[in-house]
């Protein structure tokens, strides 16, 4: 399958620090959030590692139904890299198209995409991706006018 030989991938690239992909994830919401009134409050345990959680669902994250938590995957947090499925556009009959995203691109597809199940609980529908594309967008401007950095 496409999605081993991809974590293969991800696997050699260089670890970096856990805490400090928290940190980085924490200040990109606070930014979404001045755009985004309705967010919840950022509160310290919103996101954590997913080894503080039994839970073990999802790609790279999940959120929880009560919306106090996003969780993340050890490996994401150290390797900051993962393939998604980039604001839906995954197509399971063309996995092989879809590149590894890393950095910024990685913490805002993987955020965007956890912060819009606020809304949408464990449901990708058309109405989730819309909402998380417009999240994205309000990322990606962020990015772009350097209100956003890491
Ligand atoms: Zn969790
Ligand atoms: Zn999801």
């Amino acid at each position: 399958m496409t999605w081993k030989l991809d974590k293969k991938k991800v696997k050699a690239f260089p670890n970096k620090d856990p805490e400090e992909s928290l940190e980085i994830l924490r200040s990109f919401y606070l930014q979404l959030k001045e755009h985004h009134f309705e967010l919840p409050k950022l509160k310290k345990k919103t996101f954590r590692s997913m080894t503080h959680c039994n839970g073990k669902n999802g790609n790279g994250a999940h959120c929880h139904r009560d919306r106090t938590q996003i969780c993340f995957k050890p490996l994401f947090l150290r390797k900051r890299a993962g393939v998604m499925n980039f604001l839906g556009l995954k197509d399971e009959k063309r996995d092989d198209i879809f590149i590894i995203l890393r950095d910024t691109m990685a913490f805002g597809e993987i955020l965007t995409h956890e912060v819009a199940h606020f809304r949408n609980k464990g449901v990708h529908n058309k109405r989730f991706y819309i909402r998380q594309h417009k999240l994205f967008d309000t990322f990606i401007n962020g990015v772009i006018s350097g209100e956003v950095y890491d």
